[in-house]
């Protein structure tokens, strides 16, 4: 039984639980997960006794290599997407189907109810999104191999900034090493904030030049089919004339310090992480290391202002997510970010993000790029 097998075999027992014959599924990783076709067009009818793929001729040649042992209904040029599905649907017999209620759009929904008219038709949650939270040995080495070419790409790009260059210059570099060092694509467009920018958590990349701040804040990953998620928070090698400083970087506040109690959150973090322990425990974990630490008087969880971190895999951004608001508990095969951080308007941004596979027993750390913004490059 092959690993997609296996997967839809798991899918069909949540199904029973839900009352469904049949799970139509739309959203394209969940298709990849079920079936391992990597193509655009494609919906997975899955009942106890069927698994068809519906997708059309662009994509007849490609199913024969990525999932030979699954039935194709290849639509005709005169046929819709939708109408095709709704074809599959009725002749598999099903009179309840389950669609992905976080997927399906309203007007594909009304399509399908308009076409099979006998059927009716439920929205369910993240049904295969809560089996892909749990990652198996050859997904977890597909994470690993992203990790490395995203740790490849991060090295080459250390070693060729200079004090002209922009963060969109740089951020377009970045992309460009990690297709280089063997990924697909970037899993997402890279942050690179320099100096203050560094304070918007998500800072999309602008003309500023690296010269004009004390600090830069890179946030990248790959895509090699499953996904890296890191983050480096690097001192400028450039900003040693201090009116740089003060120019963008109005507020004065200790990069070392903060550094170091941004390294003692993720470490506070990784020190509960293991089987059984709730997500929102981890993230507090990291945010009381962080109040420990206080700068002028002010405790600096304050600055944290986004959850701990999020499971990653075949999206960037995919279950379970570590916050304070959740109940989630972590399992024996989830793959999570770390990633606490601290911005400060007019100062700039710290964060430290790495990847980890957590066990009965704690977490292997899947990164083996150093915390120590210095001992990288
Ligand atoms: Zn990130
Ligand atoms: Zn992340």
């Amino acid at each position: 039984m092959n690993y997609q097998t296996n997967r839809r075999a798991n899918l069909l027992r949540t199904l029973k639980a839900d009352g469904v014959d049949a799970l139509l599924v739309t959203a394209p990783a969940n298709v990849f997960y079920l079936t391992g076709f990597t193509g655009s067009s494609g919906a997975l009818v899955l009942t106890a006794k069927h698994a068809i793929l519906v997708s059309d001729a662009r994509y007849e040649e490609q199913i024969k290599e990525e999932c030979p042992d699954l039935d194709a209904h290849i639509r005709p040029l005169t046929k819709t997407a939708a109408e095709a599905t709704a074809e599959v649907l009725t002749k598999t017999g099903a009179k309840t189907a389950g669609v992905e209620a976080g997927h399906v759009t309203l007007a594909v929904l009304e399509g399908l109810k308009e076409k099979c008219p006998k059927a009716t038709f439920t929205g369910l949650g993240e049904r295969v999104e809560a089996l892909r939270a749990l990652k198996d040995p050859s997904e977890v080495e597909q994470i690993r191999v992203a990790v490395g070419v995203a740790e490849r790409a991060f090295k080459m790009f250390v070693a060729m900034i200079r004090e002209t260059d922009t963060e969109k210059e740089l951020a377009d570099e970045l992309e460009h090493f990690i297709r280089r060092a063997g990924g697909k694509r970037s899993a997402f467009a890279p942050i690179v904030a320099v100096g203050d920018r560094g304070a918007l958590p998500h800072a999309p990349p602008t003309d500023r030049p690296v010269i004009d701040g004390s600090k830069i804040l890179v946030d990248w990953g790959a895509d090699v089919g499953y996904r890296s998620d890191l983050t480096r928070t690097l001192k400028s090698p450039f900003a040693s004339a201090p009116f740089r400083k003060t120019k963008q970087e109005r507020v004065g506040y200790n990069f070392d310090l903060v550094y170091a109690a941004v390294k003692a959150a993720h470490e506070a973090a990784v020190a509960e992480l293991r089987a059984g322990v709730k997500a929102k425990d981890v993230d507090a974990a990291a945010r009381k290391a962080l109040a420990k630490n206080t700068h002028k008087g002010e405790d600096l969880s304050g600055y944290f202002t986004h959850g701990l971190g999020h499971g990653i895999g075949l999206d960037t951004h995919e279950g379970p997510f570590l916050r304070p608001n959740t109940e989630a508990m972590l399992e024996a095969g989830n793959v999570v970010t770390i990633e606490p951080g601290v911005y400060i308007a007019g100062w700039g941004g710290v964060r430290l993000e790495d990847d980890y596979l957590i066990t009965k027993e704690g977490a292997i750390r899947l990164t083996t790029l150093p915390h120590d913004p210095a001992a990288i490059g």
